[in-house]
């Protein structure tokens, strides 16, 4: 067997909701296929029973669903290298657990853990809080290594509970080239020795990450950083079973946006931003926020996510799912830790509103249109907002007036806008407007710079009261395209009653 061709996986433990730091991993790794003509293989990684979160592998498979990264094996999808759920190939750990011990790179532990507990707690009164179950200590503890072969033997026969270690070398150096970081070198004189093999009759992660991705050919691993100080027990694993190893490509972490320390699941709703793709809610009710239900385009999220670690080296920014793939390389990708940007994430998602066409949009709202919006109007709506909107609800929020009359006037507009003479101004352009007779922006504007250069004045003296009168507020997308829109009967209901209230407002104040 030979790694030439490029497979990869995403190998998450369903302990929980995918954070978006995961589905970035899943990301690269997807576009390192595409790129590669090579294979993208999700694999759940559930060895671990009592860390398993029901819904937790839905979870991830809707994550995916929403970001368009479509896994070509996996579970529910197929493959030849399946099944691709650890649990389903429980049988197939033991026997590279067996083949360790018999060539001496591993060995069985019978410590219980209130010895190992013991052992820890007499560490420490003796100022040693760190210890490990290692190549020293491995000598004064109960394993296969220090008690005579036939007790060994017995203690099995007898189904006493093990586990089985990695024998960790002594004094070697564990060298290995990171595709992303260099060549990394780490002594064995630092590294415990780890259990491979359960006594629930499980594999622990590490043994069972290495045996599949060995036997699904995988020839990168692309993983969070997190994973790196476990590279170097996989690295011995590989050579330990004569097995070629795959490359690895550890991703840099994702750090909260004031840069200190990573983004944790809890930093988002604290700080105001989901740092999970899908809203999911604990078993106790507690509701984590997600991308989708906030109002993300998916592009958008996915885009964000593809720049928080790796550049095209261009000044290109916005790139769709296919831009990606054909773009990525994991030499563009940072070392250093990727800051995550809330605001950057708002931008992203406004570029794609904006780029969306405005028949998309109608068509995205659907039955959220008031009822008494026409469906001849929907799109003028939202050609008429889009350019201001970041999100979809941002469009009917934000031109409410468009169909409902304003029931207010900003009042700091008023104060700052409003003066003595403004209302006799306003009076003498709805004489004008009445007399327009093809109510069109153009004309509009046209009689409008007419009125002001016979008036000398300047644009906004008129444009912003008369933006008030009609909408309500004090910004809002072209002021003769909103008339237009509106027509002229609606536009003078608007402006008088308008009149009408301001004077009020300003009588009263
Ligand atoms: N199951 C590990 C996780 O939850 C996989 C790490 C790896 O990719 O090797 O992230």
């Amino acid at each position: 067997m030979s790694l030439n061709k490029v497979r990869v996986r995403f190998a998450p433990s369903p302990t929980g909701p995918l954070h978006m730091g995961g589905v970035r991993t899943a990301l690269y790794n997807y576009l390192f296929a595409k790129k590669n003509n090579g294979t993208f293989i999700l694999r759940i990684e559930d060895t671990d029973q009592t860390r398993f979160v029901k819904g937790a592998q839905d979870y991830i498979l809707d994550a995916f669903k929403w970001c368009g990264i479509t896994p070509d094996e996996g579970p529910g999808i197929g493959g030849e290298y399946g099944p691709y759920i650890q649990s389903e190939r429980k049988d197939i750990y033991h026997e590279y657990a067996q083949i360790l011990i018999d060539t001496n790179k591993a060995y069985y532990a019978f410590d219980t853990s209130d010895e190992l507990t013991k052992m820890r707690d007499e560490a420490k009164k003796m100022g040693m809080p760190n210890w490990q179950y290692n190549g020293v200590s491995r000598m004064n503890m109960r394993n296969s290594l220090t008690l005579p072969q036939s007790e060994v033997e017995t203690l099995i026969a007898n189904n006493t509970p093990y586990v089985i270690r990695m024998k960790m070398p002594r004094n070697e150096d564990v060298r290995f080239e990171d595709e992303i970081r260099g060549w990394v070198v780490v002594n064995t004189n630092n590294l415990d020795d780890k259990v491979l093999f359960k006594s629930d009759g499980m594999p622990t992660y590490h043994l069972a990450n290495i045996v599949d991705d060995h036997a699904m050919e995988i020839s990168h691993v692309i993983r969070g950083e997190e994973w790196l100080p476990s590279a170097p027990l996989h690295v011995l694993l590989y050579d330990a079973l004569n097995w070629e190893r795959p490359k690895f490509a550890h991703l840099p972490l994702l750090l909260r946006p004031d840069g200190n320390g990573k983004l944790s699941k809890r930093d988002g709703d604290r700080l105001g931003f989901p740092v999970f793709p899908l809203d999911w809610t604990t078993i106790d009710g507690e509701l984590y926020s997600g991308y989708r239900e906030k109002g993300y385009f998916p592009e958008a999220f996915i885009n964000m996510l593809a720049f928080l670690g790796w550049n095209p080296g261009t000044q290109q920014e916005i790139f769709s799912l296919k831009e990606l793939s054909n773009a990525f390389s994991l030499e563009r990708v940072s070392k250093g830790g990727a800051k995550f940007d809330p605001d950057k994430t708002k931008w992203f998602q406004q570029q794609y509103i904006r780029a969306t066409s405005a028949e998309d949009l109608s068509k995205m709202l659907g039955n959220n249109f008031p009822t008494e919006v026409v469906d001849s109007e929907k799109e003028t709506i939202c050609s008429l907002m889009k350019e201001r909107a970041t999100f979809l609800d941002d469009i009917l929020k934000d031109g409410a007036y468009l169909f409902d009359r304003p029931k207010e006037y900003d009042e700091k507009v008023i104060a700052k806008k409003w003066k003595a003479h403004t209302a006799g101004l306003i009076e003498d352009w709805v004489k004008i407007i009445e007399e327009i007779n093809e109510f069109s922006a153009a004309n509009i504007e046209s009689e409008f710079k007419a009125f002001l250069e016979e008036k000398e004045l300047g644009f906004g003296a008129v444009l912003l009261p008369f933006r008030l009168l009609v909408t309500g507020v004090g910004a809002g997308p072209g002021m003769f395209d909103i008339a237009e829109f509106l027509g002229k009967e609606e536009v003078l209901t608007r402006i008088k009653s308008g009149l009408l209230n301001i004077k009020q407002i300003k009588n009263e104040a």
